[in-house]
This record gives C-alpha cells, sequence and structure tokens, in this order.
C-alpha cells in the first residue's frame, strides 16, 4: 500500500506492471426478451488499468455500479461486453476447468460478514471451503493451512471450531479474509470490507489488510462509498457514476484538486478538518437517473452544476435554467413511466391518469419566475404533449430546445494532469473551457 510519499515511490509504481486491464465493460441486467423492460445499465463501458501491488480505490453514491464492477472483474458475473485482461488473458473468454483454475487468482471479500459467512458452517470449515473445492493438497495440509490462516489475520487456533455468530463482526470479518486469502490469490476485491464495522475495528482491519498487501504482494480493488477510507488507502482511485467511470487518478492529486464537477461535489460534501478553510458545499439537485434509461450524454447531464447550457441560453437567469432542468426532469420520470410493458397495457384499459398533474408541476415551478418567450413557449408545447398522453413527444421537444453537448454527446476522458489523471467532462474541451461553471445550489447560498 505504497502512498505517494515521494518521487522514487511514485517512479516505482509508474513502472510497474499491469495486472489487470479493463477494456469497454458493460455489465447489463434483464432487458433480453420480447416483452422485458429495458436493461439495467449497471456498468456502462468502463475502461481502465490497475498495476501490480497497488490499491486501486472504487468510490461513488451507492447504485452506482461498484460492487457490479467489482463481481464482473472475479467473473461472478459475466460480462455483457467488453475485456478483462489478467495478466494478458482474457478471462471473459474462459470457461469450464480453465475459469476454475484461474478463479483462484481473484478473491472477494464482501462487506457484510454477518449474511457473507455460513452459519452452519465452523469457522475452520468455512476457511478450508475453497481449498476443498480446489482439491489443494492434502487433507492434513488443508486443515493446517487453516490453521496459519487463522493466525495470519489475527485469530486463534483455538477459533477452528466455533461458529461465525459467536465472533464479533471485526473477528467475522477475519474471516472472511482468511478464507479469500486461502488459495494464495494475487487479485482481491474488497467490497466495501469495513463499512459494516465500529470505527475503531475499521482501523483494525485495515492495517491487516495493509499488512497481507505487504506480505503476500496483492493487488487490491478497495471498493467503498466513505470517501475519508479510500483516501488513506488507496493509490489511485476511480469516482464512479451511474454506471460509469467519472474520474480517476493518483489519490492525493484527485482529492486536493478534483477536475470532474461530480467529484468535486462528491468532495465538497466532506466535512473538513479545518473549517476556516471553507470550501462551499455543493448540493446536487435533483435524484440520479434510472439505470435502464441513462442520459444519452453524459451521465451526469442531468444533474451537474456546472454543465454547459447551449448557446442562446447562455444568459438566461440561473434560478430559471434550474428550473427547466428540474421540469425535464419530471417529464423525464412520467415518459418512464411508460417504458415498462405493465403500464402500457394499463393506459389502453383506461386505468392510467398520471399524466394530469403536469401543470401542477409547471405552476410550482414557473410561478414566480419571468418567463422569457422563447422559454415559455416550448414549455407550454410540452405540458400539452404530456397532458395529450404523450410524454416521450414532451421530453424530446424539450430536449431539442433546451439541450447542449452535455446531453447530446457522451464526453471523451481527458488527460487532464501530468500524472495522467483522467475526467470524463466536455469542460475539458478547449472551446468550452472558459465558459464560466454555474455550480448552482451552493449549500450557503440556501
Ligand atoms: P453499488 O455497489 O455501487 O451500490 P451495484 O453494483 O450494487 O451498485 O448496483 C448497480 C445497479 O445495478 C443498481 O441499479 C442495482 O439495482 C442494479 N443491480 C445490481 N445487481 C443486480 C441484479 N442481480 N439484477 C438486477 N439489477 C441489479
Ligand atoms: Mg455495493
Amino acid at each position: 500500500m505504497s502512498k505517494t510519499t515521494g518521487q522514487s515511490d511514485l517512479e516505482q509504481r509508474t513502472q510497474s506492471e499491469t495486472l489487470l486491464e479493463v477494456r469497454n465493460l458493460k455489465k447489463y441486467y434483464g432487458g433480453d426478451g420480447f416483452f422485458a423492460d429495458a436493461p439495467v445499465k449497471a456498468v456502462n463501458d468502463v475502461s481502465f488499468q490497475i498495476k501490480e501491488g497497488e490499491t486501486f480505490g472504487l468510490v461513488g453514491e451507492s447504485g452506482s455500479g461498484k460492487s457490479t464492477l467489482g463481481r464482473t472483474l472475479i467473473q461472478l458475473e459475466t460480462a455483457t461486453e467488453g475485456e478483462i485482461l489478467f495478466d494478458g488473458t482474457d478471462v471473459t473468454s474462459l470457461s469450464g476447468s480453465e475459469l476454475k483454475e484461474w478463479r483462484r487468482n481473484a478473491q472477494m471479500v464482501f462487506q457484510d460478514p454477518e449474511s457473507s459467512l455460513n452459519d452452519r458452517m465452523t469457522v475452520g470449515e468455512i476457511i478450508q471451503e475453497p481449498l476443498d473445492a480446489h482439491g489443494w493438497e492434502t487433507k492434513q495440509e488443508r486443515r493446517q493451512r487453516v490453521v496459519e490462516l487463522l493466525s495470519q489475520v489475527g485469530l486463534r487456533k483455538e477459533h477452528y471450531f466455533r461458529y461465525p455468530h459467536q465472533f464479533s463482526g471485526g473477528q467475522r470479518q477475519r474471516v472472511g479474509i482468511a478464507r479469500a486469502l486461502a488459495l494464495e490469490p494475487e487479485f482481491v476485491v474488497l467490497d466495501e470490507p469495513v463499512s459494516a464495522l465500529d470505527v475503531s475495528v475499521q482501523a483494525k482491519i485495515i492495517t491487516l489488510l495493509e499488512d497481507l498487501q505487504d506480505e503476500f504482494d496483492l493487488t487490491y480493488l478497495f471498493i467503498a462509498h466513505d470517501l475519508s477510507v479510500i483516501r488513506h488507502i488507496c493509490d489511485r482511485v476511480a469516482v464512479m457514476y451511474l454506471g460509469k467511470i467519472m474520474e480517476l487518478g493518483e489519490t492525493e492529486e484527485l482529492y486536493n484538486d478534483p477536475e470532474n464537477p461530480y467529484t468535486q461535489s462528491l468532495l465538497s460534501a466532506i466535512p473538513r478538518p479545518d473549517p476556516t478553510a471553507s470550501r462551499e458545499r455543493i448540493m446536487l439537485p435533483g435524484t440520479p437517473p434510472s439505470p435502464r434509461d441513462p442520459p444519452k450524454g453524459c451521465q451526469f447531464a442531468t444533474r451537474c452544476p456546472a454543465k454547459i447550457r447551449p448557446p442562446e441560453y447562455e444568459h438566461l437567469d440561473s434560478e430559471v435554467w434550474d428550473a427547466i432542468e428540474r421540469f425535464r426532469e419530471v417529464i423525464r420520470e412520467r415518459s418512464r413511466i411508460e417504458l415498462g410493458t405493465s403500464d402500457r397495457v394499463r393506459r389502453r384499459l383506461g386505468l392510467f391518469s398520471r399524466y394530469d398533474d403536469i401543470e401542477e408541476a409547471y405552476e410550482d415551478l414557473f410561478r414566480q419566475l419571468d418567463l422569457p418567450n422563447d422559454v415559455n413557449e416550448p414549455l407550454q408545447t410540452a405540458v400539452e404533449q404530456v397532458k395529450d398522453g404523450r410524454p416521450r413527444d414532451a421530453r424530446q421537444h424539450l430536449h431539442n430546445t433546451f439541450g447542449s453537448v452535455c446531453d447530446n454527446e457522451r464526453p471523451e476522458f481527458h488527460t487532464v494532469s501530468e500524472t495522467g489523471r483522467q475526467s470524463y467532462c466536455h469542460r475539458h474541451m478547449s472551446e468550452y473551457e472558459d465558459v464560466e461553471p454555474v455550480l448552482a445550489r451552493r449549500i450557503d447560498e440556501e
């Protein structure tokens, strides 16, 4: 867990070998079958590399696709599309005995040590299970190995015959770690390994993970929603939103000077040790879109406080602009209702009246505002379309009128620092660089 302590350290890591290379990976759930709903795009085209011996962090709000990505990397889930090169071999194409053999290399520690351990097995049996499954050495050597593992994770020999429920949360997580290490993997996915533990226990487990990494040359993917844990333990970090990586780079650098508007807003929510060095907290408006129906352009476009506006609306009052964005969200929700087959059937049967409150929504959002004609007319058209039972047309109409590059085009990954940090945002393009970020809805304005 070499943190950036000096140039030599950094150089060493830059030169180190790539262990895992992910190329355009997608993992969708459902969506097959003629009448099925749109698939959940849990991981939606991500590419990155993990270097040998590093701790690679993955942060993002709940539901952003972190666990799915972790599970897919170690083939607990089948990728929908893309490649996962592990030491140069694409593991998505392995099957049968090849896959089984490879699995030894890549293990997982789960968030909840409560439910991830089988309560009907003794601790010894739980740790030994993967050894048995792989027919590792002789029975006696397997038992010997378990005793060794118990001691490596700070448990005692006599714990062998106890059951998980006799243990504390921290001890159970030690068992989970011992089990993951049984087959001497190179790569371990740690999925929120300390999120369910008391703070004092968290520190001990983290120290254990760091020690084990040094001792056994492990490479970690460390998943967390807690940004401060990641900062402490990770060499590099990727920030995920709605199935995509928004920013990726050296941990300290990314924390000190985030380039992506999503990272900026995520980090602005962490309480700072020195309150006088105040950074305004950015409150994100609205709710995250459904992963069944992610925005067509940038994933973050519907909530981005730094969204680029179309040139003809650049000078619009930001309150009006905000209200337009919220109204578009309301209509998006209405049109999403249409996506479900059962709802379509219900509408045909005349059981559907969820479109009637659109005028109310319009009133709520715009009553107090002074709307120019070129804003109000398209809004009125959209209201009529929704009342007419055509929310998708309304959505499209507003998209055509108020949509900008952020709504229309997927951003590229831009290299934004000398150390190779990458950020997924249109604002890094020279033509948009000078557009003043809005960063609306700071908490101290409310
Ligand atoms: P995170 O770990 O960041 O909280 P997840 O990877 O668990 O996110 O979930 C990402 C998205 O995929 C969520 O919308 C979740 O509901 C969905 N999802 C996860 N697992 C499944 C599954 N087995 N079937 C259908 N949808 C799933
Ligand atoms: Mg998760």
